[in-house]
């Protein structure tokens, strides 16, 4: 609440301003002051108050008590507030003959706000200060933070003068070089004047003193400037601005002697500098109440980052009581690029949150008395929520009303919503935000305000609904639909096809036709509802509808992790035993994966290292594992990600020190030693793994990870649990050197699958693997891996094996094993920037 955080002019000019204030210190000893000298005794001393914090009565006391009058400048909306004035106690310091000065409605940087909350917060301020009855001249920016724009808007509110902040030198030494001892009478920029830094706890007497005597040659005004004045217990970090109450006794004793002597005058500022009294002016109307079907939130989805680090703008980091809140920005948000999350250790009591700025309306919704209001946002929590509800009185003070009831914890995006009682009738704008009261954490995002009549439909999360099925002439497509609210709420589909509506597909279900072989599919589901705007939620697109005789399948998605669940979905039928959890931004942990899961008949999903995507969310709703097996450590995979998915199964993390060390330790958690046989591929780089994984999966037997050249200790060690009858390498000597063999072989029996290139190998595993006649091949890029990792896993559960081909080609020995395998499907993984339409064309000629 100080005025030292935010810039004072006095640093803006950096080490050159040390520079030149140490060249005027030297000047001085041989030169006169630069200043015209004024007749001693001429010097005007002001003591200014900024924010109205309760401790200043006690202070202006003192003063009394020594005949000595000073500038209380007030934040209006914070007076009767806890640790500020009281109404009475501002009439009693008045009473005494002091000054009563504006300092903004609310106290925020005023150069962070659009220009009609600056005059809002300016000419408010002095309207609300006018009706209590106080003459209104003189005026204080909240951390002496101002620029042009700003000093007009408060001369337009009618203010006489303006305070800045530590443009006087206060100290032999102090680096300020254009800074004068004293500010001129009349003030040179009458709406910006100089004034001493604001005292705080390093101050002491002789500093008091000095500030005030360094001025007795050239005579001119000094401002001094306090916050807290404390009398016991006192915080006295520099922030804090406190000196104690008997340094002020002692600085204003010694003030009304010098004052006494014939030395100089203690005035106000409106002494100080005179001046009429103007009209009072108000500021522009609130910004309007939202309309029918309006969100009245600003910056709903946190994108446009504030001023306040790790805080978007028009939103501020809330707590109170006792607990240790951290605010942060993660990436992705659940739309857009960025959500909040606030982390809560060292919990006893209060809460925290993120709450829309206390403000005059730019960034706080206006909201209607008497209106109830729909509010709405989505969080994933590691406990209990509900949204803390302020209001905004008339005169502008905020003040808690109500909350909502608790929300459980979430481990995927959940949408919370809560109507509010009717606006009381002295209400005039509302602040709230989903808190956590707990340790743990809590991530939000999108935020909404609707008046309720008209608000649109919530949809329960999962938002959005999924279809399941194989996009094919002949088969079933079903989709899946959350509930909506506030039930009842009439619900209606329609089946599209690339986007439009298919005459008579409005049910749940939907039997693709010869009409829609290669177009892609969505359902979207519209609910209605009286007294709310209807809405409607769209699936995502199937894949390309393929012939009802169709030999190739492909699975694909928007991204990697869309094509995961499109795996998933097409070859995992619900209530699976496991599901495995990797990054989809490095690929070596799902390769470990991939044997695992498809030993234990799971699949492995894809997921960012802060967020569970949607996609994957709805398909773990769907699948509904036992368990849910993470792999890596937190720098692959955050612990929110883990705690957010406790919320669908028991989930375990499997981590290591790096991906050797995991492979190692997902091999342990599910092979049982006398392994008949164990493969070995290099964890640099993914091909040989990737189409070891099948060939693994089918033999039940582990997957493990080497660099090119070592054994690493976590294997070596795994490889002496596991006592393999065999180990299989797989790739040439590039891949794993023959030190690596060398070292194999004092472990099992080793052999080697090599091959001139990466699908040469993959034409070598299958072939060593797998006998002719298997039911399905799977084709994956063997130039880009993020497509391609759920497909082992997939793979092993149709019991066939991965091959690779390039986006364009299918490489001689992957056509030659085609050949000799004679496969009954193929199954392709990925868009065809991955592997395109000409491959997949190409492949269906082997199909049996
Ligand atoms: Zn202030």
């Amino acid at each position: 609440m100080t005025e030292s955080t935010i810039r004072s002019r006095r640093f803006t000019a950096g080490l050159l301003s040390v520079a030149l204030a140490a060249a005027a210190l030297v000047g001085a000893v041989v030169a006169a002051p630069a200043q015209p000298a004024q007749a001693a005794g001429s010097t005007v001393v002001s003591l200014t108050f900024d924010d109205g914090n309760a401790d200043q009565l006690a202070a202006a006391a003192t003063m009394n008590a020594k005949g000595l009058k000073g500038t209380f400048y007030i934040i209006s909306g914070y007076v009767d507030q806890p640790g500020y004035l009281t109404r009475p106690q501002v009439g009693t310091i008045a009473g005494a003959g002091n000054e009563i000065g504006g300092h903004t409605v609310h106290h925020l940087d005023l150069t962070t706000l659009g220009a009609d909350d600056v005059k809002r917060e300016v000419c408010n301020d002095r309207v609300n200060l006018t009706n209590w009855g106080y003459p209104i001249t003189s005026f204080a920016y909240p951390f002496a933070s101002v620029n042009p724009a700003v000093e007009q808007a408060v001369a337009d509110c009618g203010y006489n003068t303006g305070r800045g902040l530590g443009d006087l030198k206060t100290a032999p030494g102090t680096p300020c070089a254009d800074c004068g001892v004293s500010e001129t009478l009349p003030p040179a920029d009458p709406m910006l004047t100089a004034a001493a830094d604001q005292v705080d706890s390093t101050w002491d007497l002789a500093r008091l003193q000095s500030t005030v005597t360094r001025a007795d040659a050239a005579g001119g005004w000094v401002q001094l400037t306090f916050h807290h004045i404390c009398a016991s217990a006192c915080d006295t970090s520099p922030e804090n601005a406190t000196i104690s109450a008997a340094l002020f006794d002692q600085f204003t004793t010694w003030l009304a002697e010098w004052q006494a002597g014939g030395n100089g005058t203690v005035k106000t500022v409106q002494q100080a500098v005179g001046g009429a009294v103007k009209p009072v002016v108000a500021g522009p109307p609130l910004a309007p109440a939202p309309g029918p079907g309006e969100n009245g939130v600003a910056n709903p989805s946190l994108e446009t980052p504030g001023a306040v680090a790790n805080i978007p703008q028009c939103w501020w980091g809330s707590s109170f009581g006792s607990n240790s809140p951290v605010f942060s920005t993660v990436t992705p948000g659940r739309t857009g690029a960025t959500a909040e999350k606030v982390t809560v250790t060292n919990y006893v009591d209060g809460d925290a949150k993120l709450l829309a700025l206390f403000d005059e309306s730019g960034c706080s919704p206006t909201v209607t008395p008497g209106a109830t209001y729909s509010l709405r946002a989505f969080y994933m929590s590691t406990a209990n929520t509900q949204f803390a509800v302020y209001t905004r009185d008339t005169l502008g003070v905020w003040t808690y009303w109500t909350s909502s009831p608790l929300f459980t914890p979430a481990t995927i995006y959940t949408e919370a919503n809560f109507t509010t009682p009717a606006i009381p009738a002295d209400v005039t704008g509302i602040s709230f935000g989903l808190n956590i009261t707990a340790n743990g954490e809590l991530i939000t995002d999108d935020y909404a305000l609707y008046d309720s009549n008209g608000a649109p439909l919530l949809a329960i999360s999962p938002l959005l609904p999924t279809v399941t099925g194989t996009a094919q002439v002949g088969a079933v497509l079903t989709a899946t639909v959350a509930p909506w609210a506030p039930a009842p709420v009439a619900l209606s589909y329609q089946w599209k096809r690339n986007g439009t509506a298919i005459p008579g597909a409005t049910g749940l279900s939907y039997v693709p036709t010869s009409a829609d072989v290669g177009a892609t599919l969505t359902i979207a589901v519209s609910g209605t509802k009286a007294g709310y705007a209807p809405l409607t939620a769209t699936s995502a697109a199937t894949a390309a509808v393929q012939p009802a005789d169709a030999k190739t399948v492909r699975y694909d998605g928007a991204d990697r992790f869309a094509t995961s669940a499109a795996v998933s979905a097409g070859v995992f039928a619900p209530g699976v035993p496991v599901a495995y959890i990797a990054s989809g931004e490095t690929f070596a942990d799902a390769l470990s994966a991939g044997p695992a899961a498809g030993a234990q008949g799971g699949p492995v999903l894809l997921v960012t290292k802060n967020a569970v995507p949607t996609v994957i969310a709805a398909e773990l709703a769907r699948l509904k594992p036992a368990k849910i097996v993470v792999l890596g450590g937190t720098a692959a995979i955050a612990e929110s990600v883990v705690t957010s998915l406790k919320g669908t199964a028991p989930t375990t993390r499997v981590a290591g020190a790096d991906r050797f060390a995991v492979s190692a330790a997902v091999s342990k958690a599910v092979f049982a030693p006398n392994a008949p046989v164990v493969y070995v591929a290099s964890g640099a780089n993914y091909p040989d793994a990737l189409s070891g994984g099948a060939a693994a999966g089918l033999k039940k037997a582990p997957l493990l990870l080497v660099t090119p050249t070592s054994v690493p200790a976590a294997i070596a060690t795994e490889l002496g649990r596991l006592k393999p009858a065999k180990i299989v390498m797989l790739g040439g000597t590039v891949s794993l050197s023959p030190a690596v063999e060398k070292a194999l072989k004092a472990i099992a029996p080793t052999t080697r699958i090599a091959g001139a290139d990466r699908f040469v190998v993959s034409a070598a595993v299958s072939a060593a693997t797998f006998t002719p006649g298997v039911p399905v091949v799977y084709l994956v890029s063997g130039q880009n891996f993020p497509d391609a990792l759920s497909g082992a896993a997939a793979a092993t559960k149709q019991g066939g094996p991965v091959l690779l081909v390039t986006r364009d080609s299918i490489p001689a020995a992957v056509k030659a094993e085609l050949d000799r395998l004679n496969p009954g499907a193929i199954v392709i993984v990925g868009g065809t920037q991955a592997v395109s339409a000409a491959v997949a064309t190409a492949a269906g000629s082997y199909v049996s």
